[in-house]
């Protein structure tokens, strides 16, 4: 019979995008235990071919700072049955949302820069945008922190190991 995997996607919005880094290094770490329990179907560091659709459990970096992100994240939480922000980036906006605390002086400044990159006038949370149902902390995440999340949701959704 065969085994049943978790369909991850991994996505990252505006961000030094650290916590994919640590993400990575837990795969290398990982590789044999989690290949036959882990499918991931969407992360675009890893693969060029990408499917957004079937998503089990969809983990989000970064903060929102365009409509077209806005309506990205929108997609991929249609898609997806769960959806876990990483990092304080996803949860709270900062650091990357620094600009929304600029005096009237430095935001006119850069003004111009906003008006280039279609950026929206403040920076956005992930959970400003979609409802949420996890969230791994840490700038970047909390190694711990994430797998205890994967592990609750490989349980959760079923998954066997072989
Ligand atoms: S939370 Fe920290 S590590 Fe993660 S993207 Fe933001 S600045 Fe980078």
């Amino acid at each position: 019979m065969k085994s049943k995997k978790l369909k991850i996607g991994w996505f990252s919005f505006t961000c030094c995008e650290d916590s994919t880094m640590v993400w990575i290094e837990l795969m290398n770490e990982n590789f044999f235990k989690w290949k036959d329990m882990i499918d991931i179907r969407h992360a675009r560091v890893l693969k060029k071919r990408n499917k957004l659709s079937g998503i089990d459990v969809a983990f989000v970096e970064g903060a929102i700072t365009t409509e077209q992100d806005a309506k990205k994240l929108r997609t991929i939480r249609k898609n997806s049955k769960k959806l876990v922000m990483i990092g304080s980036c996803a949860i709270n906006g900062m650091p990357a949302a620094q600009r929304n605390t600029f005096n009237d002086e430095l935001k006119k400044e850069i003004e111009f820069l906003i008006i280039r990159f279609k950026q929206t006038p403040n920076v956005r949370s992930v959970k400003d945008i979609v409802p949420v149902d996890d969230e791994v902390q840490g700038c970047p995440m909390d190694e711990s922190a994430f797998l205890a999340v994967l592990n609750k949701y490989i349980k959760e959704f079923g998954v066997s190991s072989a």
